[in-house]
């Protein structure tokens, strides 16, 4: 064998994981079917911008050893997320807080939207069953019909008492004035994009774009004693028990002889009636001055297989088709599955982080 690793993908899973490998001596070839490394944290430079070219990506986490690590390969900056929410023309601070009551009801305590929400919530009986009921039961129905039902029917496709309660949790609900939308201690953006991050990791491994694994698997199989695969499980086993379902996204990116275009890096447009879910500028992200300005729309669409995976469709019938092929990844000896796709989980680029570097423990031992 002339590997004793490859890992098929070279997102920030299989990066992490290659470094670790490399690192301890193992000898790691990386193939990845794009032609590009980061997966969908990979950025271009434009007018000295940097682009999120798969959409917008923030770090934050709890974890100070995965911010230890990421912090070795490249400097983060000091960018707090603080989005808008534009709801007909009107704007609200997000994620829900203080500044969002007083703006939504004219208020100033936070016994006062205490007041106003504990009214609100009284329709829902018991535990939320969907995230209708979970969104009215955290801040009651005026904020739920104008900063969430909108957006969050566009994003999924799908009506909001059909969506599970844990998706919405993931937004802190805060009776304080502080609009950071993430509850996590450590937070920002690498200085000069995502990419750089991963290329620091892949420094010395080698790598090959433009090879799709699956297409070529019994070549690779054949180069290694054990294939870490971070694409999608359905795939690796040839759709038997039918595909797993995901949210799409198209992004329309236009570059604007403008400064500074919407004052934020992130407004996220709350209406059902819009399109779009956000609309990114990307500057902002890394305080840019630059005369001109690239701006993303985002639109969420409906996903087909071949399409960008982005969002697992995390319902019942999903999750119980994720447990069959998760049985048989279980069953499989050489190869270890790992990572968003192969896991089929909504994960942020944090818990990515840890599992490789957990799988890099179990695999190689601690050094
Ligand atoms: N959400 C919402 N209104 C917003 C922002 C988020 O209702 O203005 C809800 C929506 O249900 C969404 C969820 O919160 O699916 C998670 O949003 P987040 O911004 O975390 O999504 P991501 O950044 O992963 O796309």
């Amino acid at each position: 064998m002339r590997y004793d690793y490859v890992v098929a993908g070279a997102g920030p899973f299989g990066a992490v994981f290659a470094h670790e490998a490399r690192r301890q001596g193992k000898s790691v070839l990386v193939v990845e079917r794009r032609n590009h490394i980061g997966g969908n944290v990979y950025c271009e430079n434009k007018d000295g911008i940097t682009i999120h070219v798969y959409g917008a990506h923030i770090f934050h986490t709890s974890m100070k050893h995965v911010w230890d690590y990421v912090n070795r390969f490249t400097s983060f900056n000091h960018y707090i997320n603080s989005p808008i929410a534009n709801y007909k023309g009107k704007i609200y601070n997000l994620p829900f807080n203080m500044n969002t009551f007083s703006r939504m009801w004219g208020i100033r305590t936070p016994e006062e939207a205490k007041a106003i929400i504990t009214r609100q919530r009284q329709c829902i009986k018991g535990e939320p069953k969907n995230l209708e009921e979970q969104a009215i039961s955290l801040v009651g129905t005026d904020i739920y019909e104008q900063l969430i039902k909108g957006y969050t029917e566009k994003q999924w496709g799908r009506k909001c008492t059909e969506l599970p309660a844990f998706i919405i949790k993931r937004l802190p609900v805060r009776y304080t004035y502080d609009n950071n939308y993430f509850d996590d201690p450590y937070q920002g953006i690498p200085v000069g994009g995502y990419t750089k991050l991963i290329e620091r990791l892949l420094e010395n491994v080698e790598v090959r774009l433009g090879v799709d694994y699956i297409k070529e698997r019994d070549i690779y199989n054949g180069l290694a004693e054990k294939i870490i695969y971070t694409g999608p499980i359905d795939e690796y086993f040839e759709y038997r028990f039918g595909n797993l379902e995901y949210r799409g996204l198209h992004f329309e990116t236009v570059r604007l002889n403008e400064e500074n275009y919407q004052g934020v890096a992130v407004v996220n447009y709350t209406a059902g009636d819009i399109p779009y879910t956000r609309s990114i500028e990307h500057k902002h992200f890394e305080f840019g001055r630059q005369p001109v300005t690239y701006v993303t729309k985002e639109y969420p669409k409906k996903w087909q297989v071949g399409d960008e995976a982005y969002y697992p469709v995390n319902d019942d019938k999903n999750r119980a088709l994720y447990e069959r092929y998760a049985a048989l990844a279980d069953a499989e000896k050489k190869t270890v599955f790992g990572g968003r796709l192969a896991e089929y989980k909504y994960y942020d680029m944090d818990k990515v982080i840890a599992g490789a570097l957990d799988l890099a423990k179990r695999e190689l031992g601690s050094s």
